[in-house]
């Protein structure tokens, strides 16, 4: 490791570092090197949960980092959970992916929830480990997600909720769910409800087998007659697709930190292979065809860097726009899936068996280009908010 700013940004740093955030860097690496990177390829493996992984990171101080200090949160911003992702993830994306989908269930609170609400809901996960998932997606209603048809109908001082929700990260294993149901059909009737773990009619469906991120849960989430308070209504009736599109457009730059993670992570590695793997008497990496994929997977990472910090500052700020994070999103992802890519060619076979880093990089990868909103979809959302002017 080498000494001065262009040393620090190369092992991660972004642009213009607090010494607050350089700290919780060195922590979340820290994390990442003791508790994750040694036990990563195991949990891919077994498909176990990485549930005593989790307890550590809790510990550590490094999930749900925007819970207000109010309500006993570190009240930190999008910029330091990016910080922590991109460490975290670098480690393995799918043990903190875990983070992402807490973020993800917990914003909708954030952002639309009442003091009450927010203090009776987010309290708990400040003084232990809990998880939360975020319920949009269903079978008919991935990109196009106002079609959902999950219904809440009102009855007395409750709602009952009633559908399917298809894909959920943390889906079988949260202690908190944000669901988002239709009081008449319309997405101009979605409307964000809380529901806690245990409440009668809520159940975990299928667990998914994955292409990558095997450490994570993604579940279906079936709710039947499910009765929910309604103090447990996160804003008001049909509010729900826009706390959604609110909440997405936040934690995609949160999203992106993880690809970046990917992407640095594969581009060391590529490059310690390089250094030492020989052939015509001499490293590859004094070949010009490696060079070249070197020199353009690392353009690749620093770009996705600054557009990742960008994008958290803006949010940070309070700006809402999803311009940003759409930006962040989409090029991290593109990014993380080229450079995993150039990194398994890299390394040759090798790069194609299990037994080296980057067979799991490249896997895990490609599911940053397809949730959270495809990339194709990000493309639009930044078209649309060009053409309308209200970036
Ligand atoms: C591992 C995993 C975890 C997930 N976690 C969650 C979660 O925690 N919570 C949650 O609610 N959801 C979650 N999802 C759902 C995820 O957000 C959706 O899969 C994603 O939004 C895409 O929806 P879809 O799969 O139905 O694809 P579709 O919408 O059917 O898309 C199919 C193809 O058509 C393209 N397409 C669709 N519409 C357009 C358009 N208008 N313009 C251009 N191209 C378009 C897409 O880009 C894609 O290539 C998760 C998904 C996966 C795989």
């Amino acid at each position: 490791m080498g000494e001065g700013s262009g040393a620090a940004r190369r092992e991660g740093l972004h642009v213009h570092p607090s010494e607050d955030h350089e700290e919780l860097r060195r922590l979340a690496r820290r994390v990442a090197d003791r508790e994750i990177r040694p036990v990563a390829a195991q949990y891919d493996q077994s498909r176990e949960f990485p549930w005593p992984v989790l307890e550590r990171i809790h510990t550590a101080g490094l999930f749900d980092l925007q819970i207000p200090a109010p309500i006993g949160g570190a009240g930190l911003t999008a910029v330091e959970e990016c910080i922590v992702q991109e460490e975290l993830a670098a480690g393995c994306a799918g043990i903190s992916l875990a983070l992402v989908a807490n973020t993800l269930a917990l914003t909708p609170i954030l952002i639309a929830g009442t003091p009450e609400q927010q203090s009776a809901l987010l309290g708990p996960f400040t003084r232990q480990l809990r998880l939360a998932a975020f319920g949009l997606t269903e079978a008919q209603a991935g990109s196009d997600a106002g079609a959902l048809k999950t219904r809440a109908r009102r009855e007395g001082d409750a709602y009952i909720l009633d559908g399917r929700k298809r894909f959920i990260t943390n889906g079988g294993v949260a202690d908190l769910y944000t669901i988002f149901a239709t009081l008449d059909g319309t997405p101009q009737g979605i409307t964000c409800f809380a529901v806690e773990r245990g409440t009668d009619g809520l159940s975990a469906g299928r667990e998914e087998r994955k292409l990558g991120i095997r450490a994570s849960n993604t579940s279906e989430v079936v709710l039947d007659g499910v009765r929910v308070p309604a103090a447990m209504r996160i804003g008001g009736e049909g509010e729900g697709y826009r706390i959604a599109l609110r909440t997405l457009g936040r934690s995609r730059a949160t999203i992106a930190a993880a690809a970046l993670g990917i992407a640095r992570e594969a581009l060391g590695c590529a490059v310690r292979y390089a250094r030492e793997r020989q052939q015509f008497s001499r490293p590859i990496a004094q070949l010009g065809a490696i060079e070249q994929m070197l020199g353009e997977m690392a353009m690749r990472v620093e770009a996705s860097r600054l557009l990742v910090y960008q994008a958290a500052e803006h949010i940070a700020a309070g700006e809402t726009s999803p311009l940003y994070s759409s930006m962040a999103k989409a090029f991290a992802a593109d990014t993380a899936m080229f450079v995993a890519g150039e990194a398994v060619q890299i390394f040759g076979g090798y790069g194609y068996m299990e037994d080296y880093p980057v067979e799991k990089l490249f896997r895990d990868a490609k599911i940053y280009q397809i949730f959270e909103g495809t990339n194709q979809v990000q493309r639009m959302v930044i078209a649309r908010t060009l053409v309308r002017g209200d970036e």
